[in-house]
């Protein structure tokens, strides 16, 4: 069996016309001798009907409090939607369908609601629907716990199910089929003239992924990376080749030399986040910069960009996590200032710790477009800063410039 696991993100299945696009992609994989397993997201963005968010409103708006369990069932169903038309859609082109769930397609997860990880895959059931000669369209983003209870991935998620489900049937290859046309050195939203990587190793792509480039989930590279399974990020729209991710870019390939040689691979960024000062003199009884961070991490908050300095302590969290915090920190007895509206925008690249300057550079191109830094971090793959998120935009762009992106 050549099987190949081609996941279609939301964008590509938001409309009829371009479900049209996802058979033709899937009817090529037949035609190519493959026996493709599709996987899904919900279809579209936030406003249209079956969109994760516009179902979450749905039980949210009215109601404050609706259980993570009971969420979980909720996001659930948008894929369970796309899963359906798909099918129907591949069926109408001649094309043998069958929806499974992310519980019968055999993913078995902890019962973390809202970004549950998976423990197991049994992939018999899929297997059987291939000997039958189906295509198997899996709902994205779902799994199951060992009760039976669905639970979700985390945003992203269906990358995840495309490289969990690819690892366990071993197949030939993942194709990630998006609304762009592969990886690039930014996000093309920020960065009109963003260029494709043509190649680029799992670790790489893992760093950018990590760092907020939301074009594929992390946890779905480490799969893929796992069991050695070349990972493909392209366009639904397109016939261009994408961006294809492998364990080294050989130096014979011909492909862009520039992603093995130079310092940064690209420029990524995440919006939305509060920056926490903590005074020492509230958290006078310090030894304890553990136990701030052990409240936290008990209330389930992520915390990100920490720097414990001898007059204070410095973090972030998600915005939608600061009246949790600041909850929590009170109740723990500390008093906390907190920055909103801020954005965090990172350099990522091979081997940036060893290059001596590269801090000065990613300094200078922030202040020379006046942009005032509230907290840098830098580590061995990539370095960081915290902004004023009103200067994203400039900041993604000036760093691209000055790396060498452009
Ligand atoms: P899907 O629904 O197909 O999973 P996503 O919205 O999750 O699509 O991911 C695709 C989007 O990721 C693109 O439209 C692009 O704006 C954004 N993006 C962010 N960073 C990058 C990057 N480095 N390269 C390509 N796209 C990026
Ligand atoms: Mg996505």
């Amino acid at each position: 069996m050549r099987i190949l696991v081609q996941k279609f993100g939301g964008t590509s299945v938001s409309t009829a016309e371009n479900r049209r696009m996802v058979v033709e992609k899937i009817s090529r994989a037949v035609a190519e001798g493959y026996q493709p397993v599709v996987v899904v997201s919900a279809m579209g963005r936030n406003g249209q009907p079956y969109a994760t968010d516009t179902l979450i409103g749905v039980a949210r708006e009215p109601f404050a409090t609706v259980s993570r369990r009971e969420m979980d069932l909720m996001m659930g169903c948008g894929e369970i939607i796309s899963a359906v038309v798909m099918a129907a859609t591949l069926q109408a082109a001649g094309l043998a369908a069958v929806v499974l769930t992310g519980g019968q397609a055999g993913i078995l997860t902890d019962p973390q609601y809202g970004n549950a990880r998976i423990l197991n895959i049994d992939p018999s059931r899929i297997r059987a629907e291939l000997k039958a000669g189906k295509i198997p369209v899996v709902c994205g983003f779902q799994g199951v716990t060992e009760d039976g209870d669905l639970t979700t991935l985390g945003r992203g998620g269906s990358d995840t199910t495309a490289s969990a489900l690819g690892a366990a049937l071993s197949a030939e290859m993942i194709e990630i089929y998006t609304d762009v046309d592969g990886i690039m050195t930014a996000d093309p939203r920020l960065v009109p003239h963003a260029h494709i990587l043509d190649r680029i190793t799992y670790a790489e792509v893992s760093q950018l992924a990590h760092q907020g480039a939301k074009v594929i989930h992390p946890r779905a590279v480490e799969f893929a990376m796992q069991k050695n399974i070349p990972l493909v990020v392209k366009s639904t729209f397109s016939d261009a080749p994408g961006t294809l991710i492998t364990a080294a870019v050989e130096s014979d390939q011909t492909c862009d030399s520039s992603v093995s040689d130079k310092v940064a691979t690209g420029v990524t960024y995440v919006r939305k986040i509060a920056q926490i000062i903590v005074t020492r003199e509230s958290a006078a009884k310090m030894a304890e910069d553990s136990r701030l961070f052990k409240t936290l991490a008990q209330s389930g908050i992520n915390v990100d960009l920490i720097n414990v300095l001898p007059g204070q302590v410095l973090f972030t969290v998600q915005e939608d996590e600061t009246e949790e915090t600041r909850r929590c920190l009170s109740a723990a007895g500390y008093t906390c200032t907190v920055v909103p509206n801020c954005a965090k925008v990172s350099v990522v690249g091979g081997g940036m710790g060893d290059v001596p300057g590269v801090m000065a550079s990613f300094v200078e191109a922030l202040t020379e477009q006046g942009i005032p830094l509230l907290q840098t971090v830098d580590a061995q793959t990539s370095i960081s800063a915290l902004i004023d998120g009103r200067f994203l935009e400039t900041a993604v762009s000036s760093l691209h410039s000055q790396f060498g992106l452009d």
